[in-house]
Order: C-alpha cells, then structure tokens, then sequence
C-alpha cells in the first residue's frame, strides 16, 4: 500500500559519533541512508526527508569562530542555513544518482526552510540546548558579556559552552511550495536540522538565534504535507521502556494512549528520545495515522509492520509481529 511517509534521518544517517566529520565519510554515510529511501520509493510511497545538523552546524559555527579575525562570523541563523544546504545537497545529490540508476527518475529538491517559531515561547527565557564549541571560564564570562551568551558549564566534559533556546515549531513557512513539489512527483528534502528559526513581527519574518527540535520540526512537516507516516530513523531499533535497565522492553506496536501514559512516567531521556516520543504522540494527535521509530537499517520492514516501535491510534491496523 502506498503512502506518503515524512522520513527524519538521525544525526549517524550523516555522521556517526567516532568519525571526525569529513566530506567523504559523510557522503558514504548519506549514502547509505538514502540507499533505504531509494527503496521505499521503489515499493511505491511518496517520501519527504528531513534530517538533522548537529555536528555540521557545529562544525561551521568553529569555522566562523576561528576566522572570525578575516572574515565576519556569521549568526547562528545563517550557520543553520549553511548546512541545509551542504546536508540537503549530499542527499540530493546521492538520491538522484540512486534514483536514476534504478530507472526511477524524478526531480530531487532540496530546500532551504524556515519554522515559524512563536517570540513568546518560554524557550527563549529558559536557553537549554547546547551548541558549537567548548570553552574556558573566562572565555565563558567574556562572551556572555561581550555577545550576551548563555554559558553553561557541563561539568562531564570539562568546559563551557553556549546554550540556546529550543522553541516549539509551528508552522513550515515554505509548506505551500513543498506542496506543490510534492503535487510534481519531486522527492523534497526540507526543515534540516529542525528548520531555521524565524519569528514573525508586524507581518515580516525575522530568524532568531535559537535550534528547533528536528524531530517535533519532522511533525510540523508531516502535518503540513499531509503525510500517513512520521518514521523517525535513529541508532536503536526500537523504543524501550526502563531503557538501559535489567529490566528494559522493547516496544513494538502501542496505541497512542500507551504512548502518552509512558511519556508521562518518564521512559524517554529529555534531548534523545523523549522529543521522538513526543513528536510520535503529536502527530497521532494532529491526525496522522501512524508513527514509526526505528532504526535505518529497519525502515523498510518497520513500513510494512514487521519492526520498530509502531504507534497508532488503537495500537492494530499493522501486521505487528
Ligand atoms: P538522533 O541523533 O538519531 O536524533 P539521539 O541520540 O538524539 O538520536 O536519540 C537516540 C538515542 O536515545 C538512542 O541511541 C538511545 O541511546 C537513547 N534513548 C534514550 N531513551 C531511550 C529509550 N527509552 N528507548 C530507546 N532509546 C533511548
Ligand atoms: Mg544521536
């Protein structure tokens, strides 16, 4: 059966955690990934990519920081909006070459976007999401006082490092366009990284200096094209209660109300899994008909039922075994 899946690709679909970030480890890994986006849209769904840029995004804000001296650092906005580009590129680029060696030719888009984000959000007086480098005290206290930097120590790592707000998105500002390449038969890839962050003030969008959440970024995106499916692709097969415990389980297939009654008793780490959780609970919610959080290596059995953690509504509709 064919369907319309928003797929939101983890950080290690583009670079895993002891690779050190360069071109051609994270078009190997592009790669692969797109190798399993290549099959679902050999079996017939419509898919919708959308991915995350935290160790580019990093990469590019040392870049800036480091030449700052010759050439002007640019805000956190603009960084965001370079690495849509060079992400979105890598996978454009690695899907058409799939695609057309398959004979399953169609146009691939990527797309710089921007997520409305709301001024009045309490995310922007509680700053909680750590980005770019790590520094010492007092560089800590001279860019607070210099650029108005929130620092916060993390004391595991042994250093400083600014700390942004990470606001609810509500709407994809580009959604009527990616509709309509949708309407042309394009594959889109959109909202990397959680989108750019925009507010809007008197009518006109301004980008602000915070991250969105990619995978609550994934819902927005999955409810705005109408999609079936939110599959959330990342390093574990399934979602697991008492994760890392003796007594861990794994879940594969739960109603949405089981759904919500474990993210409420805590299960889900704040920053890994917990937003997947909660942007698999809000599509439900949002009239999606199914969220599925899997691994990579997963994606095609977890569309027909067969693995992952699949959330619907009641729980059944799936061949769940
Ligand atoms: P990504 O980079 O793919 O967005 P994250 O690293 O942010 O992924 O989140 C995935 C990680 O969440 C897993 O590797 C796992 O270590 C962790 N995690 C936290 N709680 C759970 C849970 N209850 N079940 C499964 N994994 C969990
Ligand atoms: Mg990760």
């Amino acid at each position: 059966m064919s369907k319309r899946i928003v797929i939101a690709f983890g950080g290690n679909a583009i670079l895993q955690s002891k690779q050190k970030g360069t071109a051609e480890e994270q078009r190997a890994n592009v790669h692969t990934a797109c190798m399993a986006v290549a099959n679902l849209v050999e079996a017939g769904n419509q898919v919708i990519v959308t991915h995350g840029n935290g160790p580019q995004v990093g990469a590019v804000l040392l870049q800036n920081e480091i030449a700052k001296e010759q050439v002007p650092a640019m805000p956190l906005d603009m960084c965001g909006a370079a690495t849509q580009g060079q992400i979105g590129y890598m996978i454009q680029q690695s899907l058409t070459n799939i695609l057309t060696e398959r004979a399953l030719p169609r146009p691939v888009v990527s797309l710089v976007t921007q997520v409305l984000v709301d001024e009045n959000d309490a995310a922007f007086k509680h700053p909680t999401k750590p980005i770019g480098s790590f520094y010492t005290a007092e560089e800590a206290a001279r860019f607070s006082a210099e650029k108005g930097w929130v620092m916060r120590e993390d004391k595991a790592r042994g250093g400083w490092r600014r700390v942004v707000p990470s606001p609810d998105p509500i709407r994809i500002v580009e959604r009527a366009a990616i509709r309509s390449l949708l309407d042309a038969e394009a594959l889109v890839i959109s909202s990397g990284g959680g989108g750019i962050p925009v507010v809007e003030r008197a009518g006109k969008l301004y980008g602000v200096e915070a991250v969105i959440d990619k995978d609550l970024a994934g819902e927005r995106l999955a409810c705005d094209v109408e999609a079936d499916t939110l599959m959330i692709l990342t390093d574990v097969s399934e979602v697991a209660l008492n994760f890392n415990t003796p007594d861990q389980v794994n879940l594969r297939c739960i109603a949405l109300s089981e759904a919500k009654r474990y993210y409420g008793e805590g299960h889900f780490k704040a920053g890994s899994m917990g937003p997947k959780m909660l942007a698999a609970i809000r599509f439900l919610e949002d009239g999606g008909e199914r969220s599925i959080i899997t691994s990579l290596e997963m994606a095609g059995k977890a569309v027909q039922g067969l693995a992952g953690t699949i959330i619907t509504r009641t729980g059944e509709g799936y061949p769940c075994q």
